[in-house]
């Protein structure tokens, strides 16, 4: 997950609002029912594919997606990678249960992403992004493992689905993975406090989603992309300065400028884009943190050192603080 993605989400109308109908493993829907699946055909080339309707087994539940936002996965369409495996985040409907003690047929879930254990130290304390031992859920369901977000139906493990608010839309509800979440577990694990000056390198929606939470937390926003769109999505979002990506140099002294020649209390790296580590650190005061989201780049040790910097890996937030994230 990145911050260099498309603003977008998609949606499926897969008929009457029970998110019954065609969905297996409820006892009405017939075996030959299938569902579509969204799938990456060739270079910009997409399409649905059917595929066997999941059934629910033990803790994994079956969701009715109405809202899957898109993260890296137009980089696939892009590069004509062909896959039938697109998304790992959404917003939905529980249509189709097992056993679970956690949700009931009709309630609006989030769909946090992966299969973790759900057992070990990680898990119990919320931090499942992280686990060692997510599950090969293929070999645990067969062919009813629907893992692809980007689809009609999935399934999930119970314990990873998030309550949605009444009266919040699905579409508003899925901004509580990618496009908020990571941002809002960098800016916790750095304690961003107002009047502290964020950097955000990267405004593809996760960076976007960085300068919202930045905002809501009363910290001072700089935001570097090279899209004058992103730019300006990010002003009006409510950062303070915004500045396009370009030689290194050039752009740690604009943000060295920005923040009386001292640089940015606190940088989170939302992109993948090469260099982007670079900017986050040397952008950032003496003393000061750096999150890292985006994948990808090398550091060096010997400036951690010198400016005595602290630095966070921030794949996600921590499940439970979901009830503050949905307030925000
Ligand atoms: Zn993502
Ligand atoms: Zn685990």
């Amino acid at each position: 997950m990145t911050g260099n993605s498309s603003p977008a989400a998609m949606r499926y109308d897969t008929g009457g609002s029970d998110g019954v109908e065609g969905c297996a493993g409820d006892g009405n829907a017939g075996e030959e029912d299938g569902m579509q699946v969204a799938a990456v055909l060739g270079e910009r080339r997409g399409g649905g594919v059917e595929k066997p309707d999941p059934r629910p087994q033990e803790e994994f539940v079956v969701v009715k997606v109405h809202s899957a936002p898109m993260c890296t996965e137009y980089t696939a369409f892009m590069n004509g990678s062909v896959t039938d495996g697109l998304g790992h985040e959404a917003a939905g409907e529980v249509v189709s249960v097992d056993r679970s003690d956690r949700v009931r047929i009709g309630d609006r879930v989030v769909v946090m992403p992966q299969y973790p254990c759900g057992h070990c130290f990680l898990c119990e304390a919320g931090d499942y992004i992280h686990c060692e031992h997510n599950r090969d859920i293929k070999s645990i369901m067969g062919e009813s493992a629907a893992t692809a977000t980007m689809a009609q139906y999935l399934v999930k493990p119970d314990a990873l689905l998030v309550p949605i608010p009444d009266g919040m839309s699905y579409d508003h509800a899925s901004m509580a993975c990618c496009g908020l979440g990571p941002t809002f577990g960098a800016l916790w694990l750095m304690d961003a406090g107002p009047g502290e000056t964020v950097l955000i390198v990267g405004l593809g929606p996760v960076g976007l989603g960085g300068v919202v939470n930045a905002v809501h937390r009363g910290c001072r926003v700089i935001g570097v992309d090279r899209e004058p769109y992103r730019l300006e999505l990010a002003r009006a979002l409510g950062a303070d300065a915004v500045v396009t990506a370009g030689e290194l140099k050039e752009n740690v002294e604009q943000i060295r400028d920005l923040t009386g020649g001292r640089g940015a209390d606190l940088a989170i790296k939302c992109t993948a884009a090469p260099g982007a580590e670079r900017l986050a650190i040397e952008a950032t005061r003496r003393k000061g943190q750096v999150s890292f989201i985006g994948w990808g780049g090398e550091i060096s040790v010997n400036t951690i050192i010198s400016k005595g910097l602290r630095l966070h890996g921030a794949w996600h937030y921590n499940l439970s603080d979901a009830p503050e994230l949905r307030a925000l």
